[in-house]
C-alpha cells in the first residue's frame, strides 16, 4: 500500500481510537470512538468541499504541505488542471492563426455540409460573395449563389472541373467556384475572383476579333485585284505562277481570318441554346454529297444508327462535321476510307469520324485542340491546313455540353467521337433506321 494510503488510515484509526479512550475515561468508550470518526468524516468532508469550490470557480486549488493522501490528490488534480489550462489556451492560440491565415486569404472558402448549408467561411467569401455572418450562416449555398451554372455544379456532384460564373455583387466580375469535397460529407467551396484574367481574356478575344474583320477588307481588294490579273490575256507568262501562287496565298489568308472570327463567336458566347432540333443525320448526308470527292478520293461511308435530333445551333455543328470530314479526307489517301456515324443510347449520343489514313502519334493527340497546332506544320500548310479547325470543333462541341475523344494510331487511321450528354437529345432513344435511310456508301448518301 503507499505511504499516504498508509497515513490516512493510521491517522483515522488514531482519531478513533483517541476518541475512544477519551470516551472511556468518562465510561462512553463506544460513543467516544464515534466521535472520532465523525471527526474524521467531517475533516474529509471539507477537504471534499473546498476542492469541488476550487474547480467549479476555477480559482486556483491550495494544496496544503504534509504527506497524507490529500496533499497527493490535490497536488494530481491541480497539475491536471493547469495542464488543460496550457492546451486548452495552445489550441486557442491555433485556432487563432489559423482563423487570421484563411482570413489573410485571398481566395473565398465556404464550408458547407450536407445539406450545403453555410457552418463557416473567411473574410474573402463575404467580400467576394457577399454573405453577412448573422443572415447567412445555416442557409443552403444555392439560395444565395442562384447562377444556374453554379446550382447543377453544386447539384450533379462532379466537382473534379470547376466553374465560372458572374459575381452576384458587381456587374463586370466574374468568379470560379471549386468545391473540394472532405471528411464526412464536408464541402469546401473555393470562391477565386478571376475578373481580372476575363477581362484579359475577352480584350485578346475582341482584338483578334477586330483585327481579324479589319485584315478581311483589304485582303478582298487584293484578292480581286489577283483574280483580274489571272483573267487578264495580257498577262505575260512569266507572272502566271507567281499570280497564282498569290490568288492561293490569299484564299489561305482569308480562311484564317473566318477560321479566327469563327473561333472568337465560338469563345464569346455561353452555351449553345436549346431551341432548335438539329437533324444530325441529314447533316452528314448533306456533308458527305458536299465535300466528298465524287472520285479521286478515300471512300466515304455513312453509318446512321439514330434518328435522334440535337438541341443545339445547326451552323455549329454543322462546322464540327465539315471540320472533321475535311480532316479526315486530307489525311487518308485515295485509297483508303473514311465512315461517318451518328448513334445514340440511353447515355447520350455520339457522332463519329473515323479514317484509315496517316494516324496522329500518341504524344501529339492531346495538342490537337491548341489553335494553330499543325502536327506536321510543312505538310499540313501545304494541304492547306490551318491548325484552327479541331480547336473550333472543341469550343463547338462545349457549347453542346459535348466532348471530343481522338484515337489514333500512325499508320492505321484516327476515330474522332463527339459525345453529347442525353440532355441534349431530343429523341434519346436508339430508333432502327430502314436500309434506305442507313445508306451504306456515297451514293446512297447524296
Ligand atoms: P488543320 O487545319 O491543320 O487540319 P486542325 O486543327 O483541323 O488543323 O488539325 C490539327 C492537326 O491535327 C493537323 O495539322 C493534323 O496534323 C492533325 N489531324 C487532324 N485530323 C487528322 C486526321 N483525321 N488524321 C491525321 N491527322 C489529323
Amino acid at each position: 500500500m503507499p505511504p499516504a494510503w498508509t497515513n490516512a488510515l493510521l491517522k483515522a484509526a488514531g482519531a478513533v481510537g483517541l476518541g475512544a479512550f477519551i470516551g472511556w475515561l468518562y465510561g462512553y468508550a463506544a460513543a467516544g470512538a464515534l466521535v472520532g470518526a465523525l471527526a474524521v468524516m467531517a475533516a474529509h468532508f471539507n477537504r471534499l468541499f473546498r476542492l469541488e469550490r476550487s474547480l467549479r470557480t476555477r480559482s486556483r486549488i491550495q494544496v496544503p504541505e504534509g504527506t497524507g493522501i490529500w496533499p497527493q490528490v490535490l497536488a494530481r488534480i491541480d497539475y491536471l488542471k493547469q495542464r488543460a489550462k496550457k492546451h486548452k489556451r495552445r489550441h486557442h492560440r491555433t485556432l487563432k492563426e489559423i482563423r487570421a491565415s484563411t482570413n489573410a486569404m485571398p481566395d473565398g472558402g465556404i464550408v458547407l455540409n450536407e445539406a450545403s448549408e453555410i457552418t463557416r467561411y473567411n473574410a474573402a467569401a463575404e467580400r467576394l460573395v457577399g454573405l453577412r455572418p448573422r443572415r447567412d450562416r445555416g442557409q443552403r449555398v444555392d439560395n444565395l449563389i442562384r447562377h444556374p451554372a453554379f446550382v447543377s455544379y453544386l447539384r450533379d456532384g462532379d466537382y473534379s472541373d470547376s466553374v465560372s460564373i458572374p459575381s452576384p455583387l458587381h456587374d463586370d466580375g466574374w468568379l470560379t467556384c471549386r468545391i473540394v469535397p472532405y471528411g464526412e460529407g464536408q464541402r469546401l467551396l473555393l470562391v477565386r475572383d478571376v475578373t481580372e484574367q476575363a477581362r484579359l481574356a475577352r480584350m485578346r478575344r475582341d482584338f483578334v476579333a477586330n483585327a481579324s474583320h479589319e485584315l478581311r477588307s483589304p485582303l478582298t481588294v487584293i484578292g480581286g485585284y489577283l483574280e483580274a490579273m489571272a483573267e487578264d490575256t495580257e498577262l505575260p507568262d512569266s507572272w502566271h505562277r507567281p499570280v497564282s501562287e498569290m490568288q492561293r496565298q490569299a484564299a489561305r489568308m482569308k480562311d484564317i481570318l473566318d477560321s479566327l472570327l469563327e473561333l472568337s463567336r465560338l469563345e464569346s458566347g455561353s452555351e449553345a441554346r436549346k431551341d432548335s432540333r438539329v437533324d444530325v443525320a441529314a447533316l452528314l448526308r448533306e456533308a458527305v454529297a458536299e465535300f466528298a470527292p465524287p472520285e479521286g478520293g478515300p471512300d466515304v461511308q455513312l453509318r446512321l444508327s439514330s434518328r435522334a435530333r440535337l438541341y443545339g445551333n445547326p451552323v455549329e455543328i454543322r462546322s464540327i462535321i465539315v471540320n472533321l470530314l475535311s480532316n479526315a479526307m486530307r489525311y487518308t489517301p485515295a485509297e483508303g476510307r473514311v465512315a461517318l456515324g451518328w448513334e445514340s443510347g440511353s447515355e447520350g449520343a455520339a457522332l463519329t469520324v473515323e479514317d484509315t489514313g496517316v494516324g496522329i502519334a500518341e504524344q501529339d493527340i492531346p495538342r490537337l485542340t491548341e489553335r494553330f497546332f499543325r502536327v506536321n506544320r510543312g505538310r499540313s500548310r501545304d494541304d492547306g491546313g490551318v491548325g484552327l479547325g479541331l480547336a473550333i470543333v472543341k469550343h463547338a462541341l462545349s457549347r453542346h455540353d459535348g466532348v471530343l475523344e481522338v484515337e489514333s494510331r500512325p499508320g492505321v487511321g484516327s476515330r474522332f467521337t463527339c459525345r453529347f450528354p442525353p440532355t441534349r437529345l431530343a429523341r434519346a432513344a436508339t430508333v432502327e433506321l430502314t436500309r434506305e435511310e442507313r445508306g451504306t456508301d456515297r451514293s446512297a448518301a447524296g
